[in-house]
């Protein structure tokens, strides 16, 4: 089910929960501004996930209400892990869905980092 982006933070979400460390995840960074790990149902060879250690429901509440350290921090760890994963030289594509149109399932941002094959069209269907 998509999520509404305007509603307020919920605290409860998954991703919240994986940053409290009250759920599990495979973890591949850290830093003060972002934490990364692998989607549980990859869509493709390299399917990783990156989000801010703020409570931001979507990349609106981010873009309007972060700071520019958090929007700067964030915005490197999404580089430094793609470029940890070695995907600069063959080409990766990054994605946020915002809202019932981007089909954003989870209320806290994120980043889809793709990339380890050819990644076709940027829209299906
Ligand atoms: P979106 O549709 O943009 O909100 O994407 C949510 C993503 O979160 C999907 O690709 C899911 O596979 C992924 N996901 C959901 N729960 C978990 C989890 N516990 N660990 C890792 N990825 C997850």
């Amino acid at each position: 089910m998509p999520i509404d982006p305007t509603l307020p933070y919920d605290d409860d979400n998954i991703f919240a929960k994986i940053l409290r460390g009250e759920i599990p995840s495979n973890k591949v960074y850290e830093d003060d501004w972002a934490f990364a790990f692998e989607d549980i149902n990859p869509q493709a060879e390299v399917h990783t996930l990156v989000i801010p250690k703020g409570r931001y429901v979507s990349w609106d509440d981010f873009s309007t209400k972060a700071s520019d350290a958090e929007i700067g921090g964030f915005v490197r760890a999404v580089g430094k892990v793609a470029r940890e994963k070695g995907l600069v030289e063959p080409g990766y594509r990054l994605l946020a869905n915002i809202g019932a149109h981007g089909g954003q399932e989870v209320p806290h941002l994120h980043v889809h980092l793709f990339g380890g094959q050819a990644l076709g069209r940027m829209i299906s269907g």
